[in-house]
């Protein structure tokens, strides 16, 4: 599904690498982690998924089902069926959180040529998916996360996952500052959209996100590659021992 291949990037300031060669394939249906110390590359791999502007691919590829993300505009990319939560989420002042889905979702459908959601279908489909994530009815009027706790920031990303419904949905550290309850809840929305047509990666600094939302693959990224890759006990290793001992192998 999400096939990426000897991916290397630079910053378009600055003549640095960031990004120096990542393989990495996310089949349909199946979890992947990656890991890795602070700077290693890893939210520089989701932005550049996801189409941000200031960075430069000067080789390899990422294609999603065969089709080529590089090329395409970010909300092309979107939708494409690609879903980035990220790390940081944007607040948008003056827009309803309900308005903000509903113009996404229907934006994803125009440009695949589907028909506008009805109001009472979108209605349905909202509540029913904030109710996962105990999200309530205020926090759906409200401007898109202005205001909004951590938490809340965290659990909107997670509901804007579910209304979209994308292929492949990338999280980049949707569990740093979320107290243990918030990460349950955030883990909880993600699993209830786990399924067999459907790939995630997931990027965490902190193992114990993935006791909740059990990964198939992780991946250990360090100085913009790909230096390990393993089932779900290299994640515990790396909660036991640090990263020094994998670094080591690898240098
Ligand atoms: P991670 O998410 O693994 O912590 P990042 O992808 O955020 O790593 O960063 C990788 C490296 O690229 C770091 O050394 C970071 O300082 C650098 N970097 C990323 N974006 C920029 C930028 N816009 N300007 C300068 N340095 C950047
Ligand atoms: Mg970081
Ligand atoms: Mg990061």
């Amino acid at each position: 599904m999400l096939e990426i291949k000897n991916l290397q990037v630079k910053l378009e300031e600055e003549d640095k690498q960031i990004l120096k060669g990542v393989d990495l394939t996310v089949e349909a249906g199946k979890v992947h982690a990656i890991m890795g110390p602070n700077g290693s590359g890893k939210s520089t791999l989701s932005y550049v998924l996801a189409g941000r502007d200031g960075y430069e691919v000067t080789e390899g590829s990422a294609t999603l089902d065969g089709v080529d993300l590089l090329e395409m505009e970010p909300e092309e990319r979107a939708a494409a069926g690609l879903f980035l939560a990220l790390q940081y989420p944007v607040e948008i002042p003056g827009v309803g959180n309900m308005t903000f889905l509903r113009t996404a979702l229907n934006a994803q459908r125009k440009a695949r040529g589907e028909e506008e959601i009805s109001a009472g279908d979108f209605l349905k489909l909202v509540r029913e998916k904030a109710k996962t994530l105990k999200i309530d009815a205020e926090m759906l009027k409200r401007p898109v996360n202005v205001g909004f706790s951590g938490g809340e920031k965290k659990r909107n990303e997670i509901l804007q996952m579910a209304v979209l419904e994308p292929k492949m949905c990338i999280l980049d550290e949707t569990d740093s500052g979320l107290d243990v309850d918030a990460m349950k809840l955030v883990a909880e929305g993600v699993n209830a959209l786990r399924d067999a047509g459907r790939g995630f990666l997931v990027i965490t600094h902190y193992q114990r996100l993935l006791d909740h939302i059990k990964p198939d693959v992780v991946h250990i990224m360090a100085n913009g590659r790909i230096v390990k890759t393993g089932g779900p006990a290299l994640a515990l290793e790396v909660e036991q021992n640090g990263y020094a001992d994998i670094l080591a192998e690898f240098a």
